[in-house]
């Protein structure tokens, strides 16, 4: 059966929502993920992959990035074996704001007869515009043969409410693997999307006694999805849309650009190879660049702690467009590390450095676990 199912696109596409679709227990598509299942990702990947991979029992590869801070390619083929269901790719990944080779990786997936999931989570509503706009962006979308889905996050550069995603496949074949269809005592039909489906099907069913579900989350809710299209049409400009995005899309990558110029002019800073984007990554060979963002976080700044290297990242957003002519708080910051190094009281600079020393991943997680249950 394992063999079988290897083969089987339709049953892959039970995993290629990587995030969040499982099978069908009585199909026995659960246990077997449970028992053979591996995605291989790069060390970039978001930690969602991870979180799926936990919740359902996926052997999980996270391979080393190359000295580009991109997937690896050749050592993805080398992981590669016929457990293999799925690899990811991110366009661009979160910590260093830089795109992996879609191309290569969709021609190995094509050519292993394996999913390929490109992570458009942060770059769904920024890369399509800075492409039309000529910023050099490689080849991201179904265009690159064997990208079998996408996952563009709404709730990021799409400017709606958290909590809203869009995952789209390569085909109706995949898409309609994930559907969940359970027998149910409850009479309440969550979606549309299902009773359209079962409409499709022109089933027979007593259909109120079933429940089938494409999402993770049982009821998609709908305000969601309606808030959606509501921020979509007021970020870009009512009927507008690309127009609105490309505006949007044109400021912040010419504000990355600055934000890049005003780090670079600070001697103490490097940035982390050549962000593709809009998300920067800097860190330092000199002061402890956890207690600059500890500094940067009491003047309200939000920026995020990497490690591998040790730094931090600015996601750029609109809201940087009016403020970033100056970058004192920045220089100030940097100064003052330098003058008095040292854990700031009350910042978080002493657990991002002990976790990033700390070889041992159990340590880390109990670390961790334990710093936030206490916290909040
Ligand atoms: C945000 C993000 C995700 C998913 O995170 P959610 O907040 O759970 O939607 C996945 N990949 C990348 C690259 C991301 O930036």
């Amino acid at each position: 059966m394992k063999d079988e199912k290897r083969k089987d696109v339709s049953w892959q596409g039970k995993c290629s929502d990587t995030v969040y679709i499982a099978g069908s227990e009585a199909e026995g598509h659960f246990s077997l993920i449970n028992e053979a299942c591996s995605m291989i990702i790069p060390e970039s990947a978001h930690s969602a992959y991870d979180k799926a991979a936990q919740y359902f029992n996926i052997k999980l590869w996270r391979i080393p990035v190359n000295k580009d801070f991109i997937a690896d390619v050749g050592a993805i083929r080398r992981c590669i074996n016929r457990n293999t269901i799925l690899i990811v790719g991110s366009t661009p990944g979160f910590p260093h704001g830089i795109i992996d080779s879609i191309e290569e990786l969709g021609e190995l997936a094509f050519s292993s007869e394996i999913c390929f999931h490109v992570d458009l989570c942060l770059g769904g509503f920024v890369l399509p515009f800075a492409r039309k706009l000529g910023y050099p962006i490689p080849p991201f979308d179904f265009s690159v043969k064997g990208v079998t889905s996408i996952l563009a996050d709404v709730h990021k550069y799409g400017l709606p409410p958290k909590g809203t995603s869009i995952v789209l496949y390569r085909n109706h074949e995949i898409r309609k693997a994930t559907a969940v269809l359970v027998r149910t005592h409850e009479v309440n039909i969550g979606h549309f999307v299902m009773l359209i489906m079962l409409h499709k099907l022109n089933c027979s069913w007593d259909f109120l006694h079933f429940f089938l579900t494409f999402y993770f989350l049982t009821y998609s809710c709908e305000v969601l999805i309606n808030s959606i299209l509501f921020n979509l049409m007021a970020a870009g400009k009512q009927n507008q849309f690309v127009a609105g995005y490309s505006e949007n899309t044109r400021e912040i990558m010419e504000v990355s650009k600055r934000i890049q110029k005003g780090i670079k002019d600070i001697s103490e800073l490097f940035i982390v190879e050549r962000p593709d984007m809009t998300i920067v990554a800097f860190g330092s060979n000199v002061i402890d660049i956890f207690e600059v963002n500890d500094i940067l976080s009491s003047k309200g700044w939000h920026l995020n702690a990497l490690q591998r290297p040790n730094s931090i990242h600015i996601c750029v957003t609109l809201q940087h467009v009016p403020v970033v002519e100056d970058f004192k708080d920045l220089r100030d910051a940097v100064q003052t590390v330098k003058q008095n190094p040292g854990p700031i009281s009350g910042g978080l600079a002493p657990i991002y450095g002990a976790a990033g020393k700390m070889p041992d991943r159990v340590m880390v997680q109990e670390l961790l676990v334990d710093f936030m249950d206490a916290s909040c």
